[in-house]
């Protein structure tokens, strides 16, 4: 199909241009639908937001709303027969209240845009990895994590109220201002996580909170990723509670070196971030409990000296997946496990790697059990089934351990096939239901996420 649909009358951003169409066909979860879709809108305005949906439910047409396209489950991806619905160009930071500690944004601002504009001693707390390209919008619709969700949680926990338009174009506002506040059903965390599913989210009012008055951070290097995820643990069991805990293995080491990062100093590494008023005593109280699992060599624990050495560690930490997509095509799996249980898990997808021959580079938000097992896939292998099979065998694992299939990247395309063995079929009927009453045409990103 080449961009046969028709424009509602009046819509500027609409477009079938072959190149914007088949920019608009992929997400980075490395799936390819095998065809572009049939137009994109980038929407000026919720009025045209309004006015696509209306349309595409008037008409049946399926439509997926776009952020940043950063997504890893193939949640955006859009192939024939679709209208890719971009939301990049709601980039207005409506408003930053510092008495009341909250921002009021459109959907399609870049995340650390807004964690810089919080300014007045305030932050934007959620930080995935991708926060300097993926939006807002595109974060509430994947409940995304980052490296300080240990301590200050999930886009959820950030998300006081949405404004969204529904599959037939009616415009609703979730949610509340107020720290506080139970009435009537909790529509705005519904909508957080969704997908794309249930309505379009076009702004948000989001919590700020303090930025820290001081942070301390701790590089530690270890013979092997078992013994620092078995470090990880420890510290959560000795009941601290650092910010950032993010866990690194010898593939992931090496590959961000090859990209011209620091050299490794062991076979695994584990970044330690604590912040507030106490974070100097609680580095230190980590350094005491995770020692005894590091390696034996010189300078295998120690505390960045400023505030520049600590930057260069996260930067170091997030530089691991781009490092690894320069190796072949990746396959970025995303499974939690209860965190007690991380050692084990770590322990068992080097074996599922070893079994399948199937190179798995493992990186994890630590702090909160989320593991990255990376599959790697030699230049010109495709997804494959014997991929699929290797990337099963990991969930099933997390599954065992009492975990779950996605921690925060969401169903998206890739994980349906496993939603019922972590659900159940009476919560996945019962949530097919619930998607059926916000749009019972089916416009909204259909075949994904549920
Ligand atoms: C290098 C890298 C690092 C990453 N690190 C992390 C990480 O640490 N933590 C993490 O959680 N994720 C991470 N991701 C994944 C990705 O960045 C997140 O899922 C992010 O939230 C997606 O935002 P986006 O704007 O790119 O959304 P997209 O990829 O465009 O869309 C994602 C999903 O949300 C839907 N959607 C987007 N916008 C809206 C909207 N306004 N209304 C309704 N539905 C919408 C889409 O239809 C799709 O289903 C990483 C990705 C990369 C490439």
């Amino acid at each position: 199909m080449t961009g046969t649909l028709t424009a509602p009358a009046a819509l500027p951003g609409w477009t079938t241009d072959p190149a914007a169409r088949a920019a608009a066909r992929l997400d980075r979860s490395g799936f390819d639908p095998g065809s572009d879709p049939d137009a994109v809108v980038v929407a000026g305005s919720v009025d045209e937001v309004a006015a696509v949906l209306a349309h595409a439910n008037a008409t049946g047409t399926p439509v997926v709303v776009r952020g940043a396209g950063s997504g890893l489950s193939g949640g955006a991806v859009a192939g024939a027969g679709s209208i890719v619905l971009d939301l990049s160009g709601l980039d207005r930071i409506v408003e930053i209240s510092p008495a009341d500690e909250y921002a009021v944004v459109e959907a399609g601002v870049i995340t650390a845009d807004l964690d810089a504009a919080a300014a007045h001693g305030l932050r934007y707390a959620p930080d995935p990895a991708s926060l300097a390209i993926s939006t807002i919008g595109g974060n509430i619709a994947t409940n995304a994590g980052g490296l300080r969700c240990a301590k200050y949680g999930v886009t959820r926990d950030s998300v006081l109220g949405l404004d969204v338009v529904l599959a037939d174009g009616r415009r609703i506002a979730t949610g509340r201002r107020t720290v506080k506040g139970v009435t009537g059903y909790d529509l705005t965390g519904l909508f957080v996580g969704s997908e794309g599913t249930l309505g379009v989210i076009v702004g948000a009012t989001l919590r700020l909170r303090p930025a820290p008055v001081a942070t301390a951070t701790l590089a530690a290097w270890f013979d092997g990723i078992e013994p620092a995820a078995a470090a990880a643990a420890a510290i959560t069991a000795a009941r601290l509670q650092p910010s950032v805990a993010e866990l690194l293995d010898s593939a992931c080491l090496t590959a961000i070196a090859d990209a011209g990062g620091p050299a490794p100093r062991g076979g695994a590494f584990l970044l330690v971030q604590t912040d507030g008023f106490g974070a100097d005593a609680e580095i230190d109280a980590v350094r005491a409990v995770v020692e005894p699992f590091a390696g034996s060599g010189s300078g295998s624990v120690e505390v960045a000296a400023d505030p520049t050495g600590a930057e260069e560690l996260l930067v170091t930490r997030r530089a691991g997946l781009p490092a690894l997509e320069r190796l072949g095509r990746v396959l970025v799996e995303d499974v939690a496990v209860p965190r007690s249980r991380l050692a084990e898990a770590v322990g068992e997808i080097a074996a599922i790697s070893d079994r399948s021959g199937i190179r798995i580079a493992t990186m994890a938000h630590a702090g909160d059990g989320n593991l990255h097992p990376i599959l790697v896939l030699e230049p010109g292998r495709e997804l494959d089934e014997q991929v699929w099979a290797c990337a099963g065998e990991v969930f099933t694992t997390a599954l065992r351990l009492g975990g779950t299939l996605t921690g925060e990247h969401g169903v998206g395309l890739l994980k349906r096939r496993w939603l019922r063995d972590e659900l159940g079929d009476d919560v996945v009927d019962l949530q097919q239901q619930l998607r059926a009453v916000f749009d019972p045409r089916g416009v909204l990103n259909p075949g994904k996420a549920i």
